[in-house]
């Protein structure tokens, strides 16, 4: 499919890569692709970022027909650019919109709006250590009518923006709360899919959260209300005597790309790893006898995030000291130092710019 691009007249001043807020600095271009039923995806085109004109009927304000992804570009010491297992984020893309009844996007369509756009905006992937271009692809249903119905009429976009460090002081373990009141997902609902909504959900729990002095939730599920599924927006993972434990994929967990890199690596390195239900007793009685050795979230945003402390109604503990453990300081030197062309890429998961 052929890509229209129209330069922007005028460049933004681009920000200092030592201050960047995430999700701030956007560049100065979108990519944008339209669907109609009946005549397919058409008009591929780069273009000045901007505000979208959106008819206030649309479906995606009112019913939130949104299904989006993250991935990033980093800058490999040589000066080239890569990206990390961007096939992945397309494939789960159209799982999404399976479940939310948004059309397939051919991979070729989707990740050549990624990759064209990147190129276009090279000169903002920053250089400085732990930097990246964050990138935001999206799907929005805009059929302009108020009636409950899937859209015929959806665009694609991709908008990017670099970002710094997660954490700019290094990794640091935070402090974790058990949501016991509101859940984000449940079997058959969303869970599984990438979708504003389930985001809409977390936010009351989140905003609780930070007034209390923790930095996430943990989710349980939304039946039994005992076992783990995510942390904040991040799937999660255990070290409990020796062995790895992570949640199971059971329709209400995002299958994480980062999950799935980390799960490989432990493999790699001889761990077990279980996916399975692992219930918040299960963690504080392992807590009590002093076999729960790390805990960890897994994304995209912060690769790998040490949790020191887990609290839940008065219970209280600490995880590792609150120190970052040896396993989650692995993963992460191992994961970026792939994400960034600094370590080798046995499993092929580089597709280089
Ligand atoms: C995006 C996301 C993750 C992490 O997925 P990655 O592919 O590793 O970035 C985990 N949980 C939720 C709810 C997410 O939206």
């Amino acid at each position: 499919m052929e890509i229209k691009i129209t330069r922007a007249a005028t460049l933004k001043e681009k920000p200092d890569s030592s201050t960047l807020v995430f999700g701030k600095a956007m560049t100065d271009h979108m990519f944008i692709v339209d669907y109609d039923e009946g005549q397919g995806w058409h008009d591929a085109r780069i273009v000045p970022y901007g505000p979208l004109q959106i008819d206030p009927a649309a479906k995606v304000l009112h019913y939130g027909e949104e299904i989006f992804e993250g991935l990033k570009a980093y800058r490999a010491a040589d000066g080239s650019i890569q990206l990390f297992r961007p096939r992945d984020n397309i494939d789960r893309m159209n799982k999404s919109a399976q479940r939310l009844c948004l059309p397939q996007i051919p991979e070729e369509i989707a990740l050549a709006g990624i990759t064209r756009l990147v190129e276009v905006e090279q000169d903002w992937v920053p250089r400085e250590k732990d930097t990246s271009l964050y990138i935001r692809p999206f799907m929005i249903g805009l059929d302009a009518a108020l009636g409950v119905h899937s859209s015929k009429h959806v665009q694609y976009i991709v908008v990017v923006c670099p970002v710094g460090a997660y954490y700019p002081e290094g990794l640091n373990p935070v402090k974790i709360f058990v949501e016991e009141t509101d859940v984000r997902a449940v079997k058959g609902g969303m869970g599984m899919a990438k979708t504003g909504g389930n985001y809409a959900a977390s936010l009351r729990a989140g905003d609780l959260a930070e007034k209390a002095g923790y930095s996430q939730v943990l989710w349980l599920d939304g039946v039994h209300r005992k076992y783990i599924e995510e942390v904040g927006s991040m799937n999660v993972m255990f070290k409990v005597a020796g062995k790895i434990l992570t949640p199971d994929l059971n329709g209400s967990v995002l299958d994480g790309i980062t999950r799935r890199s980390c799960i490989q690596l432990l493999k790699d390195w001889g761990y077990e790893v279980e996916e399975r239900r692992v219930s918040a007793d299960e963690l504080f009685e392992a807590a009590a006898n002093g076999t729960l050795e790390e805990a960890w979230g897994t994304g995209t945003a912060a690769v790998v995030s040490p949790i020191g402390e887990l609290a839940m109604g008065d219970r209280k503990v600490t995880v590792s000291n609150n120190q970052i453990g040896e396993i989650t300081q692995k993963l992460y030197d191992e994961l970026t130092g792939i994400q960034w062309g600094r370590v080798a890429d046995p499993h092929g998961w580089i597709m280089k710019l």
